[in-house]
């Protein structure tokens, strides 16, 4: 089922309620990977911290034009993009003001809908992005709900650690509302693992564990635990481009295509 009109533009919410899980590192280096096949892609910073921005080498004091304006309606989409040291990926990013705009928009009627209307009407004007992702910030608010809400797919990235199963259950709930009011286009795209470190014992427990009680929506690549990945954003740089060697970024190019994959199989069902 595809019900919104964004043509070919495949929109992604990248979300998790809580913080650290490899969110960012996750949105960044998927649309690093996506860009690099020739994709044309956008990734829009809903995270007032503005980790993805920075990490993309946005500096603060460039943000002209940012997620706020376009949520505000100040902004178009189009406005708002701005160019990365990658070819063909764009990011609208976020700044401070961001913590202020649930309050400034809660009295719309399409409060929820804000993102998924600017979206729309940069589809409507000719402009393509393949595939559009959406950095959240560690929590179910509104930011998240606009996310989701604009999103035919919800990627959820799951640090492997012994609290990892955690507040999932509260935030597979939220899709689950949003898909029953907002969105039923929304589909659970799947858990990403990240940040394994195989010589832990409780780690692979972890991998078992969510792979028994989510099944096939987790993703068969598993991103490992690597200081390359974790130095990268210090230098405004996808680890990707950083060191592509690495096994955090070869982990991440893995993922970009089983993504793909199941991207196909989502628009074709
Ligand atoms: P979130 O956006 O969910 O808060 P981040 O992507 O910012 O999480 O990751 C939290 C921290 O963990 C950051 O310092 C990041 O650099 C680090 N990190 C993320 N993924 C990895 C990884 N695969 N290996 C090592 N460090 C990582
Ligand atoms: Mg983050």
């Amino acid at each position: 089922m595809n019900e919104m009109p964004y043509h070919r533009m495949r929109v992604i919410t990248v979300a998790n309620q809580k913080g650290g899980v490899g969110k960012t590192t996750t949105a960044i280096n998927l649309t690093t990977a996506l860009a690099a096949i020739d994709k044309r892609v956008l990734l829009v910073d809903l995270d007032p911290q503005g980790n993805a921005s920075t990490g993309l080498g946005i500096e603060r004091d460039n943000r002209e034009i940012s997620s706020y304006d376009v949520l505000t309606g100040a902004a178009s989409i189009t406005e708002a993009a701005m160019p990365t040291a990658v070819p063909n990926l764009f990011v609208v990013p976020s700044t401070l003001d961001l913590l202020g705009v649930e309050m400034e928009i809660s009295g719309y009627e399409d409060r929820a809908y804000r993102l998924r209307n600017a979206l729309r009407r940069h589809a409507q004007e000719g402009a393509h992005f393949d595939y559009v992702l959406i950095d959240c910030p560690p929590s179910l608010n509104l930011l998240t709900i606009n996310a989701m809400a604009a999103a035919n797919s919800v990627l959820v990235p799951l640090q492997c650690e012994f609290f990892a199963l955690e507040g999932l259950s509260q935030l597979l709930q939220t899709v689950e509302q949003v898909r029953n009011g907002l969105n039923p286009g929304l589909d659970l795209h799947g858990i990403v693992l990240t940040m394994y470190d195989g010589r832990n014992n409780l780690a692979t427990q972890v991998v078992r564990d969510v792979r028994a009680f989510m099944g096939e929506h987790v993703y068969q690549t598993v991103i490992p635990r690597n200081v390359r990945v974790s130095e990268a954003p210090s230098f405004g740089k996808p680890a990707i481009l950083y060191d592509m060697k690495c096994p955090g970024s070869q982990a991440y190019i893995r993922l970009a295509s089983e993504m793909i994959q199941r991207e196909r199989q989502l628009a074709a069902a």
